[in-house]
């Protein structure tokens, strides 16, 4: 019997941009012991992690890409950490390249502060394709085709455990190949059809997913990222597919490394 952590993963929000009355848009809860990772902070993320755990108690945030659905809630949930001198230590923040030049119009937007955000998070951008370490886990942002620059990453937990969220997406061979025999495949389900998506993809349909999710042959897969209406449809074609395959329920929790 290992001592190791067991890896934990609670669904803040199964939702889109639009709102939702009973889910968040993206947010991903990840624990590990003592580490706590929130993988995206979209639009009503921030309170639903006071309810799994509270910011202050985080250990990182990752942002996949910057669309509002999946960061926006990094400026609610600053609030939960204290004014006036510079926090010690600060909350790292990890955006994507180029990230942080678009935080700090952000701040100057709702704040009467510069430093709103960097008082309190450490804000760091990754390096495509480059690993980083947060505590016993290791996220490494791989770069996936949506409409704006978009990061899948690729997380390995302290028993060797791997997870791929895939985030925002078009349909993606890469992805297919970077989740092979992954305990964990995250996949977004966000569209009906396909017509009337750009003709350089960004979104997945869920027969899409499902097709992704099979040639990858994770052990599970999550479908993340729809409309609460149709969640009752993909959960009937989750089961047709015969596949270990589900929609993520609002709070849903999976343990790996059990
Ligand atoms: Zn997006
Ligand atoms: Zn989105």
């Amino acid at each position: 019997m290992s001592d190791r952590p067991i890896f934990r993963l609670t669904a803040l929000g199964t939702g889109t941009a639009a709102p939702e009355p009973d889910t968040a848009a993206s947010g991903l809860l990840l624990q590990a012991g003592e580490t706590a990772i929130l993988f995206d902070c979209g639009a009503g993320v921030a309170p639903r992690l006071q309810q799994a755990l509270g910011a202050e108690r985080l250990s990182a945030v990752v942002i996949g890409h910057q669309h509002a659905d999946h960061w926006i809630d990094l400026a609610p949930m600053r609030y939960r950490f204290a004014w006036g001198e510079r926090a010690t230590p600060r909350l790292p923040v990890y955006l994507p390249p180029g990230g942080s030049e678009r935080l700090t119009p952000l701040a100057f937007a709702i704040s009467e502060r510069p430093s709103f955000f960097v008082d309190t998070y450490d804000v760091r951008e990754y390096v495509s394709e480059e690993a980083f370490a947060v505590g016993p886990i290791t996220v490494r942002p791989v770069p996936v085709q949506h409409y704006v620059p978009a990061w899948t990453m690729d997380i390995t937990g302290p028993r060797g455990e791997r997870i791929v969220y895939g985030g925002d997406m078009g349909p993606t061979e890469a992805t297919v190949e970077l989740a092979r025999g992954a305990d964990l495949l995250i996949l977004e389900a966000t569209l009906e059809t396909s017509v009337g998506d750009d003709p350089r993809r960004g979104h997945l349909t869920t027969e899409e997913a499902i097709d992704m999710a099979r040639r990858a042959g994770a052990k599970h897969t999550w479908l993340v990222h729809f409309r609460t209406a149709r969640r009752e449809i993909i959960t009937r074609m989750c089961a047709e597919s015969g596949l270990d395959i589900t929609p993520a329920l609002p709070f849903q929790r999976i343990e790996l490394g059990r």
